[in-house]
C-alpha cells in the first residue's frame, strides 16, 4: 500500500506540466467541456457516447460500492495512434509506452490518457473507475482498485460472458481458487501480472454478486476508508465483520454467477 501511494505521488508530480500542454496546444480536433469534465481528442469521435459510458461507470460504482462522484475536474485526453500517445507522454511518463491507457492525478485534476485502439471504450471505463476511486478515497488497496476497474470496464451485459469467468471457474474446480492473501501481499502495480488482474477481478465479482452480505461488507470497508479510518487488510476486516464470508468464495468461484444489472434496491 505504501509503495503504491508513493508511485501515485510521483506520477502526480510528473503530471504537473501535462495539463497546460493539453490546454495550450492546437493539436486537438475535439475539445469539449461538460461541467468539470473536458475531453480533448486528436481524432473525431462520438463525444456524447463517451460521456454516456463514463456516466454509467460512475453510476454503477455509486450504486454497487458506495463510491460517489466528485465535482473535481477530469480531463480525458485521446490520441489518434499509439505513436502519438507515446510521443506526447514518453518524456514525463515513460511507463505509458507499455500501457494502452493511463490515469494520472495532478493535484485535484484527474487525467485519463488513451489512444484510438479497438479497446478504447473499455480502457476509458477502466481508467474512469480509478478516477472515481481516487477522487473519493484517500487511499485504497491495490487489488481492490484494479479489481473494481477490471470489473466495471466491461459493460454490464458483457460481464457474464467474460473470458476471465471461464478461466476462474475452471481453475476453481481444480482447487486453484484466487487467493485474497496473495493479492493483499502485492507490493505495487509493477508487481501485478495478468493473473493478478484476473484474480482481483474474481474477488470483486464475488463481493458484488455473491450476496447482500458480501456487497455490504465491501461497502462498509469503503465507507471506513472514506471517513479517514484505517480498517487494515480487507481479509481481516471481512472476517471480523462477517465471519466465514471469505471462505464461501471458493464455492462462488466454481460458478461465477454475475448479476447483469444492479440497482440501489439490490443492496
Ligand atoms: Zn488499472
Amino acid at each position: 500500500m505504501r509503495l503504491y501511494r508513493v508511485i501515485l505521488l510521483i506520477i502526480a508530480l510528473c503530471g504537473v506540466g501535462l495539463r497546460s500542454d493539453a490546454q495550450q496546444t492546437n493539436r486537438w480536433v475535439v475539445e469539449e467541456t461538460r461541467g468539470e469534465e473536458t475531453l480533448y481528442s486528436e481524432f473525431p469521435l462520438d463525444v456524447a457516447g463517451v460521456w454516456k459510458q463514463l456516466d454509467s461507470v460512475s453510476d454503477e460504482l455509486k450504486n454497487a460500492v458506495g463510491i460517489e462522484s466528485s465535482s473535481e475536474p477530469v480531463e480525458v485526453i485521446l490520441f489518434s495512434t499509439h505513436a502519438s500517445y507515446v510521443q506526447y507522454l514518453s518524456q514525463k511518463i515513460p511507463q505509458a509506452r507499455n500501457r494502452r491507457a493511463i490515469f494520472l492525478r495532478n493535484g485535484a485534476v484527474s487525467q485519463i490518457y488513451a489512444w484510438n485502439s479497438r479497446t478504447l471504450m473499455t480502457d476509458l471505463r477502466h481508467e474512469m473507475v480509478h478516477v472515481r476511486i481516487h477522487q473519493h478515497l484517500p487511499f485504497f488497496p491495490l487489488w481492490l482498485d484494479e479489481g473494481l476497474a477490471e470489473y466495471f470496464e466491461e459493460e454490464p451485459g458483457k460481464r457474464s460472458v467474460s473470458s476471465r469467468r471461464d478461466s476462474v471457474r475452471w481453475k476453481a474446480r481444480l482447487g486453484m481458487s484466487p487467493s485474497l492473501r496473495a493479492l493483499e501481499g502485492l507490493p505495487s502495480a509493477e508487481a501485478m501480472n495478468g493473473d493478478s488482474y484476473r484474480d482481483s477481478w474474481a474477488w470483486v465479482s464475488f463481493l458484488i454478486n455473491n450476496s447482500a452480505e458480501s456487497r455490504d461488507t465491501l461497502r462498509k470497508y469503503v465507507k471506513l476508508i472514506y471517513r479517514g479510518e484505517a480498517p487494515g487488510p480487507f481479509s481481516n476486516f471481512a472476517e471480523a465483520e462477517s465471519p466465514g464470508l471469505t471462505s464461501r468464495a471458493n464455492s462462488y468461484f466454481r460458478k461465477m454467477t454475475i448479476v447483469v444489472t444492479l440497482d440501489s434496491s439490490d443492496r
